[in-house]
């Protein structure tokens, strides 16, 4: 058979690549993002108690509306924000589907979609399927902040959105005010939608605050907002997220929706329904997940890994010039099979595999967990 691929460039994806590495050769597992421990257990019973009680059948369409009233009532005491739970949320299959289908919903062939560099490996296969062109602006390469005047040079009459991703993922950067205000300039009198993918918003350190498109009115009127219970909640098997978006733009990201996957698990959605009542279980997240990462911090202080900030998500990143010249890809390949720890390199998270000698380490782990691949890592 003869098959056109819609995405030549594209192989297996490196989370795919490392997870199966890890699991063939029995290393400890610091590439793909998820933890090691378990999730909360009044979380397993409320979904036991759904599956016993009937909810087996599927779901509405946008989601189960009492977990859509529970989302709206955590944006607004999060984000001071009044979000219309019947027409601005949709409950995903995850967060990634989130970001593909605001893409789709939007995207028409020839248009230009600003990304940076690095950034999540999924943003430019899901602009290209759409016959759409990814602009990629890099970040500082002195702290992976984002390049504003890049940015604003890069936008032309075609360009029909901007991904953002904070906290960001591989390099733990979170943008501030400062990125608000510039954000602002450069959409200001534009016909610009954002996709801000906010996954990591409770992954957020040293007492900074998320900067949520949700918290202003006029970034949010043309974004597309998506989040994931996955990271939030310890279960990313589970594979669940939603997407917040003005009425008009939600209309378009369901049509994508409805036929694609167009309901998700109902256990689930009706035990987070519940379960989101209780704020203490996203407002203890940050602090959970700062002291992971300066664990791993603290841990690592003898390696010969340059270990940079993170200042929000699962992961750190590390240069490694004191322990070998190899390319990160092969490095990481190594790593795994003879130190016994697999890790991320950062050149997947670049389209054209730029390789800055860098390997992103993922930290939501048991201390055990740590402190066996630190033990290791230290003895490079
Ligand atoms: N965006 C980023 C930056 C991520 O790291 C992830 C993690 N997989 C996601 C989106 C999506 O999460 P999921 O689809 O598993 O909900
Ligand atoms: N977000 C996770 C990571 O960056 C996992 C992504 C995936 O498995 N597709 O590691």
């Amino acid at each position: 058979m003869i098959l056109n691929s819609k995405l030549p460039k594209v192989g297996t994806n490196i989370f795919t690549i490392m997870s199966g590495l890890a699991t063939h050769h029995q290393a400890i597992n610091l590439s793909q993002g998820f933890p090691d421990y378990p999730m909360d257990e009044a979380l397993h019973r409320l979904v036991a108690e759904a599956m016993q009680k009937g909810f087996n059948q599927y779901a509405p369409m946008p989601g189960w509306m009492p977990l859509r009233e529970s989302i709206a009532e955590k944006i607004s005491f999060l984000y001071d924000a009044a979000v219309d739970p019947d027409k601005d949320i949709t409950i995903t299959p995850g967060g990634t589907y989130a970001i593909y289908s605001a893409l789709t919903a939007i995207l028409n062939p020839g248009d230009e979609v600003i990304v940076m560099e690095p950034g999540y490996d999924s943003y430019i296969p899901n602009i290209e399927i759409n016959l759409a062109t990814a602009i990629r602006v890099p970040l500082r390469p002195s702290d992976f902040r984002i390049n504003w005047p890049l940015v604003a040079q890069a936008i032309t009459p075609k360009t029909k959105a901007i991904v953002l991703n904070s906290p960001h993922n591989p390099t733990g950067t979170v943008m501030d005010e400062n990125d608000i205000a510039e954000l602002r300039k450069v959409v200001a009198g534009t016909n610009i939608f954002i996709v801000s993918d906010e996954v990591y918003e409770h992954l957020i350190f040293d007492g900074i605050a998320h900067q949520s498109m949700l918290r202003y009115p006029d970034l949010r009127e043309r974004s597309f907002v998506c989040f994931s219970f996955g990271k939030t909640y310890n279960c990313t098997g589970w594979k669940l997220g939603y997407c917040v978006a003005p009425s008009e733009m939600t209309v378009e990201f369901r049509k994508v929706h409805q036929f694609n996957a167009f309901a998700c698990f109902t256990p689930s959605q009706v035990a987070l329904a519940a379960y989101l009542k209780n704020k203490e279980a996203y407002l203890s997240l940050p602090a959970i997940m700062q002291d992971r990462r300066d664990q791993f911090i603290r841990l690592m202080a003898s390696s010969r890994f340059s270990l940079k900030h993170s200042s929000g998500s699962y992961f750190i990143c590390g240069t490694y010039e004191r322990i070998s010249d190899e390319p990160d890809r092969e490095l990481a390949i190594r790593l795994t099979k003879e130190a016994g720890v697999a890790t991320i390199p950062v050149s997947a998270f670049y389209a054209d595999g730029t390789d800055n000698k860098v390997l992103r380490f993922c930290f939501c782990k048991k201390d055990q967990t740590l402190e066996k691949a630190a033990e290791r890592l230290c003895k490079l």
